[in-house]
């Protein structure tokens, strides 16, 4: 999700009927990994794609089959995959080279090789329409500009760009779980910090500046999106609608599924705990993919999610029974009024 959830499933309009306007190449740096694999003297290597990505995998063993030597196998990991919080951890542990597609770092760790594959989409003609959102350089020249680690290699060039028109650009590296200064998670945009007044999101989709814009609701949020080419401004409005129909429903429930994901990335453990023990109707369910199927027959009336928030906030409408974020859940039990309605973030790594 991005390095996110979202981040490329929205990049990819296969089902939207939508065609894409730009092509988008990758570097999969196949390089590293053939020098990796002859410095470890590896025999397994283990490749792991997003969502977005995963039909690449055929190619690119192809191609490192031609140039690894013949006694190396290559796997791909078939788990889902949204962000650098869900590394398949079990075959990172099986195989000598992991390589994990399309996410920066979250964590840096020597067995893993992250290679980001960033954008080669142009982003400066859809800056260049953002203009017309953001305020005239001289009457208020500051500006926030934040992006996804997709778009992070073009970062300097936006500023620049932003520069050269008379703003003040605005910047700042998050937290820990991020990689680079100016990039945001969808569920982290401690980087939009910053001393400004309107914020520049320049990437693809609009769950993120969506977030960004809930996180940070004082802010006026331009989205500059250079893959599907539209400029809008970020509208929380309907989706906090849709938050609070959740909430709602869920004052009614008796018992209460608390989710722990078990997502390297993903687990807030001390969250679900504390909410079991001040709630004897609620129970802990740990998983790692959370999905409507699976929860099923468990038939709680309502469920906390403490894993990945985009789960709850993008794909809420999907569940049967209400699916809080831990800050709705104190909203729904009591605990805080309606109006501390807030976007669930995530913070640290692991
Ligand atoms: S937890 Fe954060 S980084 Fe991981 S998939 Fe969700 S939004 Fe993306």
């Amino acid at each position: 999700m991005s390095q996110d959830r979202s981040e490329y499933s929205e990049g990819d309009l296969r089902n939207t009927g939508m065609s894409l306007k730009h092509d988008r190449e990758w570097d999969y740096e196949l390089d590293r990994i053939v020098d990796a694999v002859s410095e470890r003297d590896a025999e397994t290597v283990g490749l792991q794609f997003p969502e977005g990505l995963k039909r690449r995998a055929k190619a690119v063993t192809d191609d490192l089959r031609e140039h690894l030597p013949d006694d190396v196998t290559v796997m791909t990991s078939g788990q889902p995959c949204y962000g650098a919080c869900d590394l398949d951890t079990y075959l990172m542990r099986r195989t000598d080279v992991f390589v994990h597609f399309g996410h920066s770092p979250m964590k840096e760790s020597e067995k893993i090789i992250y290679v980001p594959l960033f954008s080669n989409v142009e982003v400066t003609p859809i800056m260049e329409e953002s203009l017309a959102e953001l305020a005239d350089p001289d009457e208020e020249p500051a500006v926030g500009l934040v992006t996804t680690a997709q778009h992070m290699n073009k970062f300097e060039d936006m500023r620049e760009w932003l520069e050269e028109r008379g703003y003040e650009v605005h910047t700042r590296r998050g937290d820990d779980r991020l990689t680079h200064e100016g990039q945001v998670l969808g569920c982290n945009y401690a980087s939009a910090d910053v001393d400004a007044d309107q914020i520049l999101y320049v990437g693809g989709g609009k769950f993120h500046p969506l977030g960004l814009a809930m996180e940070h609701p004082d802010k006026h949020v331009v989205i500059a999106d250079p893959v599907n080419n539209v400029v809008t401004i970020a509208d929380p409005e309907k989706f906090l609608k849709q938050r609070y129909a959740s909430v709602h429903k869920a004052m009614d429930a008796e018992n209460w599924g608390v989710i722990f994901c078990t997502k390297i990335g993903q687990g807030r453990w001390e969250q679900a705990q504390e909410i079991i023990e001040n709630n004897d109707d609620a129970y802990l369910v740990t998983m790692d993919e959370v999905t409507p199927d699976r929860l099923t027959n468990f038939g709680f009336d309502a469920y906390v999610n403490t894993g990945c928030p985009r789960i709850t906030t993008d794909d809420g409408p999907q569940f049967k029974q209400p699916m809080l974020t831990p800050g709705e859940y104190e909203i729904a039990t009591g605990q805080k009024p309606m109006e501390e309605l807030s976007f669930d973030t995530f913070h640290g790594t692991w």
